[in-house]
């Protein structure tokens, strides 16, 4: 029997959906089969009329350490079914169209469908919140992170110029998202704090309170009120050039992708989960 790859709690007599990521054993790294769970749960969450807040965090010792790059269960050559988007299956293409394809439905499609969520959302972050991490909190209308957190977007160091929802610029300020991008270091949850990433910081061991007790007091308002609040700033955001942004720049993600491709044995510049994990080893000393 498998374990579900997302599972849903409910606190405050319903009025929150506690969603988790579940897969603690590596991390919470997302495959499509993870993405596809979550998707699931939040429809399930806005189909609940008692649910008025949902809360998305992750199992284990981490939030998330981003899309599946080196993990027995990596999926990226599988097909599998359209939600967010409209495009054709992917797994029978050439490489760069297949990458092109995928990530337009597994990453970016399915980031722009839930940040549209009607109802309102907060990343609860605790532990490592990296590269495709940082998409399902950025995504998410709140943030509070424990003290404990850590964010960063290493994937320059693939030969990418950040991850697929390219919202740096807009989630912080530009200068701090090229010093975010350039060095690829981590940033800590009082530094993300500080450059407007996040709402708040808490000690780890008032995480769980902390959030809970933010969204109650959201949960108390008036439903549709919210729904609409979110519209306009999500609106607001868009015309400030977030979504234009992420459109475009998608393009340069997958210039990059085709260069690494063409320059060494995989589009992400020969990179997996291992080698990651030994260059910042190395840096940490
Ligand atoms: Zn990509």
């Amino acid at each position: 029997m498998t374990e579900p790859l997302v599972h849903t709690g409910h606190a405050l007599d319903g009025a929150v959906a506690l969603v988790t990521l579940s897969r603690p054993d590596v991390a919470n790294a997302q495959n499509v089969g993870l993405l596809t769970a979550l998707d699931d749960a939040f429809a399930a969450a806005m189909a609940d009329d008692t649910v008025k807040v949902v809360v998305l965090q992750g199992a284990g010792r981490h939030f998330s350490a981003g899309h599946d790059i080196g993990t027995p269960l990596r999926d990226i050559h599988l097909p599998f079914g359209r939600r967010a988007t409209t495009w054709y299956p992917h797994a029978d293409k050439p490489p760069t169209e297949a990458t092109f394809v995928r990530e337009q439905e597994a990453y970016v499609g399915f980031c722009r469908r839930w940040r549209e969520l009607p109802k309102p959302t907060i990343a609860k972050v605790h532990g490592a919140c990296v590269a495709g991490g940082l998409m399902l909190a950025w995504i998410c209308d709140l943030i509070v992170a424990s003290d404990d957190a850590f964010f960063a977007d290493p994937v320059l160091r693939m030969g990418i110029p950040g991850v697929e929802w390219f919202a740096h610029p807009f989630v912080m300020n530009p200068r701090a998202a090229k010093e975010f991008l350039f060095t690829g270091d981590r940033m800590s949850a009082e530094e993300a704090l500080r450059v407007g990433m996040i709402n708040r910081v808490v000690p780890r061991a008032e995480l769980d309170e902390a959030v809970l007790a933010l969204a109650g007091r959201i949960a108390e308002k008036p439903r549709f009120a919210l729904a609409l609040a979110k519209q306009v700033i999500n609106q607001a955001e868009d015309r400030m050039g977030l979504r234009d942004v992420v459109a475009s720049t998608y393009g340069y993600h997958h210039l990059a992708h085709a260069h690494m491709a063409a320059t060494s044995d995989d589009h992400i510049g020969g990179q997996d989960a291992r080698s990651m994990k030994a260059a910042l080893k190395k840096e940490e000393g």
